[in-house]
Parts: structure tokens; C-alpha cells; sequence
């Protein structure tokens, strides 16, 4: 552990892997407790599981994993559409089960990490390897560059959104009822089990949940195609496509972030996320969706893109 010294100037294109700092040891020993429970509650307490626990289980991910995916990234961090009030209520809620910080600061992050990818103002920069991208940033004290340039951000029209205004000040309370509380609540009240089990089923979701955000930062930054930018980090993983939700496409996400499809293709069992916003755009909930063109896609290909792959 080290103190930081202040940089008088920073080279932002800095692609250094090294940087001194200090760790944030209650988050460290946050997550080991969040694992521990977890592990606890999948291998210890097998015999209190049911199928139909693991229903609600999943339903529950699959949940607050699209309030990232469709909420915190499509909608809020890139504008890739636009989305009626009733819409965005639901989908903040929603996201504090995800817990993965309130809206404007997971917003903010994200645009970061697309303004930066892998310089020092990149808060889960790869250059620092894969464990830091995961998840060892949220462990460390924040670069000085990730501070500085955070600040100049622009993100007034994130707090131009009363609905990102209220979760940011009662996020507090929103965290604990939407990660612990309502599902172990659910959970306990219909399936009669013991109220430790169902909170050990929160926690298991939670964990898993995020890994499988983290996944985008590292394992979509580590190894897969690059077919429309072989010269960035950011790759079209095909570990993270089984997850269904969309967002394996990174390579593409980071060359046209505006898309709300996060991928080149309109239909894909791999981006329900892309059917789910362009199916509530029939009722009226979402509009505005913005798309690469055909063309613009088929020339960065063949002009920058790697030949082959898996897809
Ligand atoms: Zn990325
Ligand atoms: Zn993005």
C-alpha cells in the first residue's frame, strides 16, 4: 500500500501498465465475504435448492442484467435510443438489484473507459492486466487521471434525468432493498426456507452478476475477433455470447458505441437485449433508435477489420 503523488501533468495517452496507489481494503474485504457466502450457499447449502427457487434465481438475473444492458449502457451512458418515463422508472429500479453503483457514476465510468479505452483515465484500463479490468479497480483507489478527467466529463444531461437524480439520492436504502432485501424477501416468504438461505440466494446472484459485467471489461478486452477494428483491444468474445443479453459484440460496441443493437446484426439470439428494445418501441416505451448503416459497417470491415475469426 502507497500513498499516491500528485502528477503535475498527465500524459493521457499513456498506455504504462504501472501505477502507484492504495488498495480500499473494506472493498476488499467486501468481495471476499460476497464469495464466501456465495460459494457457501451453492456448495453448503445444496440441499435447500429447488428448481423453482433457481427459477426466480434466473428470473431475477436476467432482470437486473438487462437494466445494465438496455438501462445503464444503451439508454444512459450511450443514447442509443430514447425511452418513455414509465420505462426508465422500471429500469432503474431494476438496477439497484444490479448494485453496481448508482446510474450517474456507472455512466460516467463507462463514457470514461470509451474516452480513454486503455490509458491511465480508463478506470478498468487493460494495460494493467486482466485482473485489474475484472476486477481489481474497484479494489484500488481511482488513477489521478480517471479522477481528473472524470470531473471534466460532460454528463449534465445524466443529471438531467429526474430519474437518475432520485436513485442517486436515496441509493443507499434502493441498494440494500434491491440486492438483499425484495429478492431474499421473494424468496423466503414463497419457497419456505430458512431467511439466511435466502439472503445466501441474493448475495449468489448478485456475485454472479457481477462477473458477468466484469467479463465485458476483461474477457471482451482479452482475446476473440476484431473484424471492424483490428488495431483496438476490444474484442467480439465468444465466451460472453452465451449469456444471451447482448454486449459480446464488443469490438463492434466500441467502433459504433451509438447503436443501440451493440452488434451488426438486427436479429441474434446473442443480443436479446436488442429484441427487447426494439420490441418495446412497438408499444411506444422506447424511440429514437439510432443504427450504424449498412455501409458504414461494410466499409470500417474492409478497411480496418481483421479477416476470419470464429463468427
Ligand atoms: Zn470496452
Ligand atoms: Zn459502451
Amino acid at each position: 500500500m502507497c500513498s499516491t503523488k500528485p502528477t503535475p501533468s498527465i500524459d493521457y495517452s499513456k498506455r504504462s501498465g504501472y501505477f502507484r496507489t492504495r488498495i480500499v481494503w473494506p472493498n476488499v474485504f467486501f468481495f471476499i465475504f460476497l464469495h464466501c457466502a456465495a460459494l457457501y450457499t451453492v456448495f453448503g447449502c445444496a440441499h435447500l435448492w429447488s428448481w423453482k427457487i433457481f427459477c426466480v434465481w434466473y428470473l431475477t438475473a436476467c432482470l437486473s442484467a438487462y437494466s445494465v444492458s438496455i438501462g445503464a449502457h444503451r439508454l444512459w451512458s450511450h443514447r442509443c435510443f430514447k425511452a418513455r418515463l414509465p420505462l426508465r422508472i422500471v429500469l432503474m429500479l431494476l438496477n439497484c438489484m444490479a448494485g453496481q453503483n448508482d446510474l450517474f457514476v456507472w455512466c460516467r465510468d463507462h463514457r470514461l473507459h470509451h474516452k480513454y479505452t486503455d490509458t491511465d483515465a480508463d478506470p478498468h484500463s487493460t494495460t494493467r492486466g486482466m485482473f485489474f479490468a475484472h476486477m481489481g479497480w474497484l479494489m484500488l483507489k481511482k488513477h489521478d487521471a480517471v479522477i481528473e478527467k472524470g470531473k471534466s466529463l460532460d454528463c449534465s444531461d445524466l443529471l438531467g434525468d429526474p430519474v437518475i437524480r432520485f436513485q442517486r439520492r436515496f441509493y443507499i436504502p434502493l441498494y440494500f432493498l434491491g440486492v438483499v432485501i425484495v429478492p431474499s424477501w421473494i424468496i423466503y416468504r414463497c419457497f419456505d426456507v430458512p431467511l439466511l438461505f435466502a439472503v445466501g440466494t441474493s448475495l449468489t446472484r448478485y456475485t454472479f452478476q457481477l462477473h458477468n459485467t466484469w467479463c465485458i471489461n476483461s474477457l471482451a478486452h482479452w482475446f476473440g475477433d476484431r473484424p471492424y477494428d483490428k488495431n483496438i483491444k476490444a474484442c467480439d468474445n465468444p465466451v460472453i455470447k452465451w449469456h444471451l443479453i447482448g454486449e459480446c459484440f464488443h469490438n463492434y460496441h466500441h467502433v459504433f458505441p451509438f447503436d443501440y443493437k451493440s452488434s451488426e446484426f438486427p436479429f441474434t439470439i446473442f443480443d436479446t437485449s436488442s429484441s427487447l428494445i426494439r420490441l418495446l418501441s412497438y408499444v411506444g416505451l422506447t424511440y429514437d433508435l439510432k443504427e450504424a448503416s449498412q455501409e458504414a459497417v461494410a466499409r470500417r470491415k474492409e478497411k480496418i477489420g481483421q479477416d476470419g475469426g470464429l463468427y
